[in-house]
Order: C-alpha cells, then structure tokens, then sequence
C-alpha cells in the first residue's frame, strides 16, 4: 500500500488542482469554475465542477477512511487503482455505457471523468416510478462485452492470469464476501433491521440458507471469470433518455460474471415491492419485465460476440449453452443474497427506508420471502425470477 497521507481536495483548491494537471486544464475553464461537493455514497468524495461555458468536469476522490463512518474507520484508498483499472479496460470494449474518463491522479487517489449531471441516478428514477426503457437492456449489453472481452473467451490463456492477478481488490472483496455474501445468513452485529422484521431476518439463518449462502460466497471468492464491475446496483448507473452509464466501480475484480448480473436484478425485486405497497401497479408490472429485458440483452449480446471465441478447441456452441444456463441461474442466487442484505444488512436502500413503517414492513417481508424462495427453490430463468417476485 502506498502512503494514506495525501491531500484531501475542497471546493476552493479544485480550480488550482485542475490547472497544475494537463490532460485536464484543458477540459474546463478554471477562471469561471463552480465547484461542488456531491458525493452520496459511503465511502468517497465527488466534486461536480462546471465553468460558465457549460463544459464540466467530474473529480472522485477516495478518502482513507469510510466517509459514512469517518477516520475512526480506516480503509484502503486504493479502491480508486480498481476503480480507475475498470474504467480503462472497460472502455476498450463498452465506452458508451461508461463516463469518459478523463486519468487518474495515483499520489492523491483522485479520478477525473465526465460530468454526467445531466443523468441522474437509477435508482432514484425507479424509486420516483420513472421508467427508463433502454437502462436495463444497456447494462444487459455493458456486461456481456466486458464478460465475453475479459475473459477466457475474448483472452489468451496465459495473458489472461497476469490480468487476473493484477487486479486483485481484496479490502473491497471482503465487503462484499461479509455484507452481502455471509452475515443475512449468519448474524452480525451491525445488522439492522425494523422490529417488525425480527422473525423474518431469523428466518434466514437456517442451514439449508446458510449452506446456500456458502456456495455462492464459495462461488465469489473461487470463479475468477471476469473483470467485473463489482458493484453494479442501481445506485451505480446513471441514465437519461437513450443514455446509460456505469459508474463507481471501485468493487471490480476478477470474479463470477452472474455477480454482476445479480445486483441490477435485486434491484428490480426491491422496485416491485416498493411497487406493490404503494398501489404502483403499472410501474410494478413493468419493473418486472426487466429481468428479462436485462438478460436477454447480456444473453444476445454475448452470443453476438462469441463467434470470436479465443479458442473455439473446446469452447464450442454446446459448452456456450451450458454456461449461458449455469450464469442465469447463478444470478438468481446472488440476486437474493444481495435482496437479503438490503433488509437486514449493515447497508440498506432508500428506495424502501423511504417508506412509512408498515408499507416498509410488508415490503420487506416480501423481499424476504422472494431471497428464500430464489436460494432454496433456483428457478432457472430471469423470467421465474420475476415470476416469484410477483408471487410474493
Ligand atoms: P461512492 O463510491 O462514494 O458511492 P459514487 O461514485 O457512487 O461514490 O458517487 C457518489 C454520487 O456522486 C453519485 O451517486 C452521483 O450522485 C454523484 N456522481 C458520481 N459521479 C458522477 C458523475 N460522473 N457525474 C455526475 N454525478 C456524479
Ligand atoms: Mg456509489
Ligand atoms: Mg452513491
Ligand atoms: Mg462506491
């Protein structure tokens, strides 16, 4: 790890950073620069920096600690290495469902990208009832290139375990293995949860669960397939009409590419139950068409680009088949791992905390029993998925 003592960036030394970096001095117009502080999230800085001619600039900045805990809570900047890693190799094959991305300042663990104020987060839109017809399909396609041109089937063998082992993101990894993959199932103290879903959350911790848990932790942590996003819920996709962008990937590393199939698809399970208690019909019915709309596209996307298949020896259409089934079953199960976490997990969502207590209930006692019936049950199909959702 390089060093944890490094500037932290503020609104009025953004301009003078901006004009000391030449391959962004250009880009914007320092004398006239607005600069504000937007990040959301848990863990980073972002400044939104626009000059009086309507260009702008986006500038990320990892901080050394979790920004939602603070500096008590050490954690490794080098988050942005993976992050800025994902963008470069990322944009060789699916640049349009990414911001440009513009470097990366290694000292100071700060990345520069387009501004895409213009988007706004999905997540937001979906929990606003918005729909966005092109999103899922978009990501559907952004994961089938990068999935097909990171892997065994786009690289060559040995080229390919260099790759792997130079991007290893351990500390994110761990988040992921802990938050998502093991404590619904096992308990932890900093799981929370609403009162009133205390029997449903111990209604996760059963063998059969916990057991089914395992396996896709096993899965995570073993199948490096791909150069994955990592982190791919909706709150990390941004979209405007005919626009859609994949954005903080600072999870990504080489994992199993269903994982990165999964997390847009809990998203649609958390949707339809915020759907269904608000009377949303419409919008309910039409989040449930995304898991297929997702799948289809990854699905069609990729047989698309299989015909470059590095070496077709082995890899044939029949083998294709298979792995195409064992990926859309995969995600099934790693969507209800990320659903789980979301109601009783350490890191919940909005789209159901905004919720009044008893909608919030019965919404999340529904996506409860949507996880048990996806990890116990493994429908087969993003169209079962979405069948079960329904169901419940
Ligand atoms: P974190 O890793 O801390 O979650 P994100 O990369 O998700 O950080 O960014 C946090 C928020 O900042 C996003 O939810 C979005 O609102 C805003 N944001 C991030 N990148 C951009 C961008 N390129 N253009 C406009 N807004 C952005
Ligand atoms: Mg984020
Ligand atoms: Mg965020
Ligand atoms: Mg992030």
């Amino acid at each position: 790890h390089r060093s944890t003592t490094y500037e932290l960036l503020e609104p009025e030394k953004v301009a003078a950073y901006i004009d000391a970096r030449p391959e962004l001095a250009d880009r914007v117009d320092t004398s006239s620069l607005d600069v504000t502080e937007v990040g959301d999230g848990n863990l980073n800085l972002v400044f939104v920096c626009q000059d009086g001619g309507g260009r702008g600039i986006v500038l990320k900045q990892a901080l050394p600690y979790v920004r939602l805990v603070g500096p008590s809570w050490p954690f490794t900047p080098e988050r942005a290495v993976a992050e800025a890693r994902a963008y470069a190799v990322h944009g060789r094959f699916a640049a349009e469902y990414l911001p440009a991305f513009y470097g990366f300042d290694a000292e100071r663990y700060i990345l520069a990208m387009e501004d895409l104020t213009d988007h706004r987060v999905w997540r937001g839109a979906l929990t606003d009832g918005e729909r966005h017809d092109s999103a899922a399909g978009d990501v559907g396609r952004y994961v089938a290139r990068v999935a097909f041109h990171t892997s065994l089937f786009g690289v060559e063998a040995k080229e390919l375990k260099w790759l792997t082992a130079a991007a290893i993101n351990p500390d994110l990894c761990e988040i992921t293995e802990d938050l998502v993959l093991t404590e619904p199932f096992s308990g932890a103290d900093r799981n929370w949860f609403q009162d009133e879903l205390a029997d449903a959350a111990a209604s996760l911790q059963t063998p059969e669960l916990k057991a089914a848990a395992g396996e896709l932790k096993y899965a995570f942590m073993t199948r490096a397939e791909a150069l994955l996003h990592g982190d791919l819920h909706t709150g990390s996709v941004m979209v405007k009409d005919g626009s859609t962008r994949a954005f903080d990937s600072e999870f990504a590393f080489y994992g199993p590419i269903a994982f990165d199939l999964a997390l847009p698809w809990s998203n649609f399970i958390v949707t339809m139950a915020r759907d269904a208690v608000l009377g949303r019909e419409e919008h309910g019915a039409w989040a449930a068409t995304l898991f297929e709309q997702l799948w289809d596209a990854f699905e069609a996307e990729f047989r698309a680009l299989w015909p470059g298949v590095v070496d077709p020896r082995v890899f044939n259409e029949p083998f294709l088949e298979r792995w195409l089934a064992q990926t859309q079953r995969d995600a099934a199960a790693f969507a209800a791992t990320e659903a789980a976490r979301r109601i009783v997990g350490l890191a919940h969502v909005p789209d159901l905390e905004t919720l009044d207590v008893e909608p919030r209930a019965v919404a999340g006692r529904a996506v409860i029993e949507t996880v048990k019936r996806l990890l116990l049950d493994r429908p087969e199909t993003a169209g079962e998925v979405s069948a079960i959702a329904r169901e419940e």
